[in-house]
């Protein structure tokens, strides 16, 4: 079922969902497994699976000389998403970007998808690696969500590249798309940032999933902006419990978010990692309780690779 199948019909209960990683590369899909088991008492309608493209690594030879490399350290997220779906009876989100993939390669990924019975796809245009800088686009992909999310409602509409329109060949897939209650990094300021955000949804996505905050208020106040510019579509917060001090300066500096003072003051003032993850786990609760009465339709979690923080704050919930 998809993701606003599952919205629709959970009238007035908040939905719990989640986010996980593939497992690195060399890596059993076991452990994995065994990250999701205890969260599934709370009866996830769907689990979200990150795509992460490849980066590249410079060999250096007796000569001197530097050779490029490309590796890809967590691959298979489509794979992944039908191990999940099959293993335990629940919808899987794939992630899908623009870096890294050709238009003929993402319709190729979108076959695939719907083949396997994925009906839910999370559009994105993903980050630019890490020796590039800036983004950069492939000669013949995206540079965009935007344009991606467009390929998606085309091939919807039974449009593949380079054939005549086809409806009965049509997939059928619902889209999500990422919002940033504090203004993606690049933007030059919060109203573009929602124009863009404006556009993805009339281009065709059907949900907004937020970056991680860690101040309701900065939800509140971007969930408003969005309604006052016209998006309609549902919007689902994403929340993560801080578990370490290390995280105070780590989630700042990879997802251009401001921790609040009295969050940061305590986690720093904690004798060590299991005090500040205790006030994580807590302040995420206190945050899941006042989104939830504020009529969010779903609370989703970003696990990271790790379910017990997790689990934690579903269990004082749900
Ligand atoms: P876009 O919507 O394309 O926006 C990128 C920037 O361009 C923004 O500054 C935007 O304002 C601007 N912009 C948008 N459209 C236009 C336009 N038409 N003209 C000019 N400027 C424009 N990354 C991964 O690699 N893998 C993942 O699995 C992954 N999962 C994520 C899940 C969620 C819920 C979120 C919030 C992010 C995730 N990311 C992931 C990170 C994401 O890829 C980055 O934040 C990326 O930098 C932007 O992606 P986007 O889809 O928001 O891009």
């Amino acid at each position: 079922m998809k993701v606003t199948e599952h919205l629709a019909k959970a009238t007035g209960k908040t939905l719990f969902s989640f986010e996980v990683l593939p497992p690195k590369k060399g890596e059993n899909i076991q452990t994995l497994f065994s990250n999701i088991e205890p969260l599934m008492e709370f009866k996830p309608p769907f689990i979200d699976v990150t795509y992460h493209r490849e980066e590249y690594v410079y060999r250096k030879h007796t000569n001197g000389l530097l050779e490029k490399h490309t590796v890809r350290r967590r691959p298979g997220t489509v794979g992944i998403c039908a191990a999940i779906k099959n293993r335990f009876d629940v919808d899987t989100v794939p992630h899908l970007i623009c870096g890294g993939f050709t238009k003929e390669e993402t319709e190729n990924a979108l076959i695939d998808l719907h083949f396997l019975g994925i009906d839910t796809v999370l559009a994105l245009r993903g980050d630019p690696i890490k020796s590039e800088g800036q983004f950069k686009p492939e000669p013949d992909g995206h540079a965009y969500a935007c344009d991606l999310i467009g390929q998606v409602a085309d091939l919807n509409k039974g449009g593949y590249l380079d054939e005549e329109q086809d409806e009965t060949s049509a997939t059928n897939f619902c889209i999500g798309t990422a919002g940033y209650p504090e203004k993606h990094f690049e933007s030059p300021n919060s109203g573009a940032d929602i124009r863009y955000l404006k556009h993805k949804v009339d281009r065709g996505a059907d949900y907004i999933v937020t970056q991680m905050f860690f101040d309701n208020e900065q939800f509140f106040n971007f969930e408003q902006r969005c309604r006052a510019a016209g998006i309609t579509v549902p919007i689902i917060p994403g929340l993560k419990p801080l578990t370490t001090k290390g995280q105070l300066t780590a989630l700042p500096r990879s997802f251009y978010l401001n921790i609040p003072e009295e969050l940061s003051e305590a986690v720093h003032l904690a004798p060590d990692n299991a005090a500040a993850r205790q006030i994580g786990i807590e302040w995420c609760i206190n945050q899941s309780r006042e989104l939830m009465a504020h009529g969010v339709p779903c609370l989703h979690y970003y696990s990271m690779g790790k379910s017990e923080a997790v689990r934690k704050v579903a269990a004082a919930l749900f």
